[in-house]
């Protein structure tokens, strides 16, 4: 049998990057997957696909979530993969940039965990994954306060969701790549002007000289989905930038 055969997995922020990338392998794996995401369009890119089953859901929206947990049901693996990068130090960041960073990249994690808790526990068996960033408590990088304070804050929650539910049969990871290649991350690299020197600057940051790709970090989101004896960790996948 494949290693998530038949297991349901729910990954947010599906339509494109690395929880697109994520939803394919889990498939892959054998898993039943609810692949969401806000961008229609974007999630129109895996109708079709073996395995998959896609429908939008906006992680912000509190009633949405609810009503979408209660007609899947039973889920035994979530990854919370929505977030939003704001550039700027504490003095640039606003009151509503840290608000917009909490409620997507912390809040909304939350929410979606308070949803999938009672179930996994009733069955005592669940894995739940965080998508957390290098750039959090475990490495300070520059012009990323709002990110870095809230990635630091979904690796608080990941270690505390853990410890509460460690002897109920419940795992919970973080995952924190270094620099991915990704939609948003091209967003980034254009919004800078000179899209080569952006490129070269991001990728003078990972040691091995190279971005990391979508599908290298899902295979960390299918291994964690089924690392029986792995939880509360908050493991690095970051071409070296942190050694
Ligand atoms: P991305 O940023 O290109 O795509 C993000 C997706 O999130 C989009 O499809 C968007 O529609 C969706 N989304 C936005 N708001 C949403 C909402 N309210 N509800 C549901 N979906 C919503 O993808 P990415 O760069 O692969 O990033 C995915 C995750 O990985 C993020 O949490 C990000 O912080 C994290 N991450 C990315 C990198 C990187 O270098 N790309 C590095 C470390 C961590």
């Amino acid at each position: 049998t494949a290693y998530l055969q038949d297991k349901v997995v729910v990954v947010t922020a599906a339509g494109q990057g690395i929880g697109r990338a994520s939803a394919l392998a889990f498939a892959a794996a054998g898993a039943k997957v609810w692949a969401t995401d806000i961008n229609d369009a974007a999630l129109q890119t895996l109708s079709g696909e073996a395995g998959i089953q896609t429908e939008r859901l906006d992680v912000l929206d509190n009633a949405a979530v609810l009503g979408f947990f209660d007609r899947v049901g039973r889920v035994d693996v979530l990854f919370n993969c929505a977030g939003f990068v704001h550039g700027g130090t504490v003095l640039d960041m606003t009151d509503e940039d840290l608000d917009f960073a909490f409620n997507l990249n912390v809040r909304a994690m939350v929410r979606t965990i308070k949803a999938v808790l009672p179930g996994m526990l009733e069955r005592k068996d669940g894995a739940i994954i965080n998508m957390a960033s290098i750039a959090s408590s475990a490495k300070g990088v520059p012009n990323r306060c709002a990110y870095g304070v809230t990635k630091a804050a979904v690796i608080g929650l990941t270690k505390s969701v853990a410890a509460d539910y460690v002897a109920n049969g419940i795992r919970c990871n973080a995952i924190c790549p270094g620099t991915v290649e990704s939609p948003s991350l091209e967003s980034r690299m254009r919004a800078q002007g000179n899209y080569d020197e952006a490129r070269a600057a991001f990728i003078s940051r990972q040691p091995m000289g190279r971005l990391g790709t979508p599908e290298e970090i899902a295979d960390l989101a299918v291994y964690l989905a089924g690392a029986t004896y792995t939880t509360g960790q908050a493991c690095g996948i970051d071409g070296g930038w942190s050694i």
